[in-house]
């Protein structure tokens, strides 16, 4: 009798492998999506036809390929991302199987035209159910542009699955909302039947989160932050406004995986609390970063479920973290019968450098509490129980108010050495540098200035000169459209003399020549070491404006200052890693003297 045992031919094991990667034309979009984020790119262009169905193109400017690595991508585990088998160990980019490109091609046909940077020439590969139907040499852009046609044309049943337009089209964009979130350095369009839907430019991840959904979404933003040394937690979480009744926009990334886990997003349900309810959904973007050592991704072909090492640790630590998010901003409604009549004596402070210029709640009663949470229970990530962390919050019953402080009097803070504001809470005091404060306070303002469309109040200035030294001209011109974002009316005068006709309103204009001569020097050395020219600017300018040591505060003055401060995203160090206060603990203290 013959052997009746064959190896199957490649094509087929593609189909088959196709058939676990490849569901619908959402899954193509999300694998060259990923393809040309792991070649490094820093600009995305998704094209889209008939959702997908006739056409999906993914064209980037990342490191392109060579013609024979053009040809090898299309074979079934060729990739360039594993060489070793511990690697699937240590996986850091998106895509690791080597299985993608090969299935996409047994299932439709595929245009690829790639290009390394630096060469003349790039190659131009038709490919056809997995048989090359054509190889030239080509002209094009350095990277690579790989167009998709007719999906599934030679698998029938599967064509006729695919759902309507819509519904295809639904299941493209949230993979590309996925993607897009988790990237925000990467600037990313999206064309559909001829239309441009998105065109997000690189920024920061609340200004991708306001582009991708609702600008409306702002005022329902919360920041959530928190790391230890296994553990990062960073993203967003939306109050009360943002809850839907239907399944939301519900986003958990892990090292930048967008991933499905029923277990963490329960967590996160549970850090909602009793404010949720039970016919609400709650909308969220979060960024868990481990160590890739501690986890497995390698669960699913389609890389979306995953295993942790310690996955009750990561469920409480994520619990509290939106806990901890909700609570600081709950806090806010329990106070206002105090802080209403606090904040409206204060009203303007008319100090130098733009205190005060928006009106903000007294937040000084719920940052603390925050953080004595932080102290006691979240930083050291024990948790024996599951709810060992009550959080005081209007939600919870649990109001503050009088009680965080054993006295009214102890409320004020004080200035000591024209440096130092000392403020008393009644876990013992805090004492806070107060320029460090406000370079602080001025970064964060300057950042979201930098990257939002509102403009910034500006006053006009009866015009003042000043002076830029020649090897400081081009930097100066290059970032003063920037500065005009910021408030900053400047105008060349021609040779080394610009006019200053405006300022950001509430800034000081005394000392401009200063200002501007030790904000060059800073960006000099910022735009070495800083990521984007935003945070060089935004860091040089808060530092150069920021309020010095020597100078006398008033009361005011100094609760606007510490109210600003722990309203910011990051109240706890400069941009350049200094510290804006130091906590000293009762306990301590009593120890100290016994
Ligand atoms: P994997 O991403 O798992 O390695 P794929 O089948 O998706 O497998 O891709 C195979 C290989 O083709 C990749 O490892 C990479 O070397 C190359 N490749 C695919 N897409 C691109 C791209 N957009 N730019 C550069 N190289 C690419
Ligand atoms: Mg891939």
């Amino acid at each position: 009798m013959a052997d009746i045992i064959q190896l199957l031919p490649e094509s087929i094991a593609n189909q088959i492998a196709a058939g676990e990667v490849i569901q619908r034309p959402a899954s193509v979009v999300k694998e060259l999506l990923e393809n040309a984020i792991d070649a490094g790119s820093t600009s995305i262009t998704v094209v889209i036809k008939h959702s997908g169905k006739s056409l999906i193109q993914v064209i980037d400017n990342g490191v392109g390929m060579s013609e024979t690595d053009a040809r090898m991508s299309f074979e079934r585990h060729a990739t360039s991302k594993i060489r070793e088998t511990e690697d699937l160990f240590s996986i850091k980019t998106m895509g690791f199987r080597g299985e993608a490109l090969a299935s996409i091609a047994s299932i439709s046909e595929v245009e690829l035209k790639t290009k390394l940077h630096g060469e003349e020439l790039g190659t131009h590969l038709r490919i056809k159910t997995s048989d090359v139907i054509s190889q030239e040499y080509c002209q094009t852009e350095p990277g690579t542009s790989l167009a998709v046609k007719n999906l599934f044309f030679n698998v029938p049943a599967r064509r006729k699955f695919l759902k309507s337009d819509p519904v295809e089209f639904r299941h493209i964009l949230e993979e590309f909302k996925r993607i897009a979130l988790a990237h925000c350095e990467i600037r990313f369009s999206l064309v559909h039947n001829g239309e441009e839907i998105y065109n997000l430019v690189p920024g920061q991840l609340k200004r991708r989160i306001l582009s991708l959904f609702k600008k409306s979404y702002e005022t329902g933003l919360l920041t959530i932050k928190e790391e230890t040394d296994h553990l990062k937690i960073e993203g967003f979480v939306g109050n009360e406004e943002l809850f839907r009744k239907q399944k939301g926009d519900q986003y958990l990334f892990v090292n930048k995986r967008y991933i499905k886990s029923p277990y963490l997003n329960h967590a996160i349900k549970m850090g909602f609390g009793p404010l949720l309810g039970d016919e609400h959904y709650p909308f969220y973007v979060i960024f868990l970063e481990i160590d890739p050592s501690r986890i497995d991704i390698n669960v699913h072909p389609t890389k979306q479920e995953i295993k942790f090492e310690d996955e009750r640790l990561i469920y409480n630590y994520l619990k509290v973290t939106v806990k901890h998010a909700l609570g600081r901003y709950n806090l806010a409604p329990a106070l206002d019968f105090e802080s209403d009549k606090i904040f409206s004596a204060r009203g303007h402070t008319g100090m130098g450098p733009g205190f005060s210029q928006q009106s903000r709640k007294d937040t000084s009663a719920e940052w603390q509490s925050l953080y004595q949470d932080l102290n006691r229970d979240t930083l050291d990530l024990e948790f024996s129980k599951e709810d060992q962390l009550v959080i005081p919050s209007a939600a919870t019953g649990d109001i503050l108010g009088s009680t965080l402080y054993d006295d009214n009097e102890e409320k004020k803070p004080m200035q000591i050495h024209s440096a130092y504001i000392l403020l008393v809470i009644k876990s013992g005091f805090i004492l806070i540098d107060q320029q460090h404060a406000h370079e602080r306070i001025l970064y964060e303002r300057f950042i979201h200035a930098l990257e939002s469309s509102e403009a910034v109040t500006q006053s006009q200035l009866f015009p003042v000169t000043i002076k830029v030294e020649k090897a400081n001209q081009q930097l100066f011109e290059g970032i003063m459209p920037s500065m005009k974002r910021l408030g900053y009316e400047i105008q060349s005068f021609g040779g080394d003399t610009y006019i200053v006709q405006g300022i950001p309103s509430g800034f000081d204009e005394s000392n401009m020549q200063e200002i501007i001569d030790t904000m060059l020097a800073q960006y000099r050395q910022n735009i070495e070491v800083r990521s984007g020219n935003n945070e060089a600017l935004a860091q040089s300018m808060a530092k150069s404006a920021s309020l010095k040591k020597n100078r006398k505060l008033s009361i005011e003055e100094m609760r606007s200052l510490i109210d600003e401060l722990f309203a910011c995203e990051t109240p706890f160090i400069t941009p350049g890693g200094k510290k804006c206060f130091i906590t000293f603990e009762l306990k301590d203290i009593v120890k100290d003297f016994q």
